[in-house]
């Protein structure tokens, strides 16, 4: 019988053993999976930070070309926005994505464009990273349905109703929340109804994240495709205003669509808004600074946080509560409607661990180690999204 001392040294070797195989089966079925993130506004942190996706900018973003690569990024929907204090949304939607474009003109060895399910399957064959685009807010399209349809024939394959904003059409959720009396409408007017409508018949997704729910439920009772919320999480588990209730998940489930997880810890954690409230106290005039040289207001908050990494480390969530919300919906509803979308370069902080888009392995090895299956991960990081596309797809269906 082995002694007491070589019998710990031979558990200590297996349990070793068992991690160093978790971790090579999380790797190979990362880079197996077909991994999509359906949120990403680099776009608008390019603007902000004066700064370019082909550059190496560790640490001063979330993303770049390099560490796409690095994190297993097949696909990435970028968000085109801007806030609704800018003249001509419309416009800056076009600025935003001519920068998409340059950027993929510039690489054309490492980034390609992709439009449908079979650009996006070539482009994951070339192992180039597949650049999708999603506007984010109604007001981009000035309510005009030739501005929707311009921005399809740009390559535009979702669009949020709303943003924070509601748009003369359709009410958000932050409107419906915090100002419902002062708001003219509830929901989506006659003209909301047929921007949905357009969006089926053209092949946009419609995407809910952002929106009211009297705007999800009206764009439910319209929609004939399946729709996203590209960026949204559990109300159930974290109580904020942009997160959908366990009967908006079911709903959204029963249309077939899929909700991808925001990383964004407010939207995790309920103590986190509170926390980070109280750091910022003490840096107003920082803030103020960032804001005087015309950078949006978001943005300079974002800036001054990432100037204290450890104390923001020190009030985000772990990545447990990341995947305690992605539990719940696979409880509620089947692992068929969960995705990821990060929200990387929109938000200021992300769970401890996921720093930018070169840690999406770390979420396929919880997954692996909450005993997901192989079939599972593949539909979580993508899977799930390409039905949606597929569905939206005009003659596809
Ligand atoms: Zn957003």
């Amino acid at each position: 019988m082995p002694c007491q001392k070589i019998l710990t040294i031979c558990c200590a070797a297996t349990l070793f053993c068992a991690s160093a195989a978790n971790a090579q089966s999380a790797k190979k079925i990362h880079r197996a999976a077909i991994l999509v993130d359906t949120h990403n506004d680099f776009p608008s942190a390019a603007i902000e930070k004066k700064v370019s996706l082909d550059q190496s900018l560790k640490g001063r973003t979330h993303s770049d070309l390099q560490r796409f690569r690095e994190g297993g990024v097949d696909i990435q929907v970028f968000s085109i926005f801007c806030g609704p204090e800018q003249q001509s949304p419309y416009a800056w939607a076009n600025r935003e994505i001519d920068s998409v474009y340059a950027w993929t003109a510039r690489n054309p060895t490492r980034m390609m464009l992709v439009r449908t399910s079979d650009e996006l399957r070539a482009a994951v064959r070339a192992k180039k990273l597949g650049a999708m685009l999603g506007v984010e807010g109604g007001h981009m399209i000035e309510d005009k349905l030739e501005n929707l349809d311009a921005l399809y024939a740009r390559g535009v394959r979702y669009m949020t109703l709303t943003w924070n904003n509601s748009t003369s059409w359709a009410s958000s959720a932050w409107d419906e929340t915090l100002h419902r009396d002062s708001l003219s409408h509830v929901g989506l007017t006659e003209f909301g109804k047929s921007v949905v409508q357009r969006m089926n018949m053209i092949g946009m997704i419609v995407d809910v994240s952002h929106v009211g729910e009297q705007t999800f439920w009206d764009a439910m009772a319209v929609t004939s495709k399946p729709v996203i919320a590209s960026h949204s999480c559990v109300k159930a588990i974290c109580p904020h205003r942009r997160n959908l209730t366990d009967e908006q998940i079911r709903a959204i489930a029963k249309n077939g669509g899929v909700v991808h997880l925001n990383f964004y810890a407010g939207f995790l954690d309920s103590s986190y808004e509170r926390k980070r409230d109280a750091f910022m106290a003490g840096h107003k005039a920082e803030v103020e600074a960032l804001v005087k040289q015309d950078i949006q207001p978001d943005y300079a908050i974002m800036m001054v946080l990432e100037k204290y990494p450890e104390q923001l480390a020190a009030i985000t969530p772990s990545i447990d509560v990341l995947l305690d919300h992605l539990d719940h919906i696979v409880k509620l509803v089947s692992v068929n409607h969960a995705g990821l979308g990060s929200d990387f370069d929109g938000i200021e902080a992300p769970p401890r661990g996921l720093h930018g888009v070169e840690d999406f392995p770390a979420i396929t090895s919880a997954l692996l180690q909450r005993g997901y299956s192989r079939k599972d991960i593949r539909k979580i990081l993508g899977g799930n999204f390409v039905r949606v596309l597929e569905a939206n797809e005009t003659g596809k269906r």
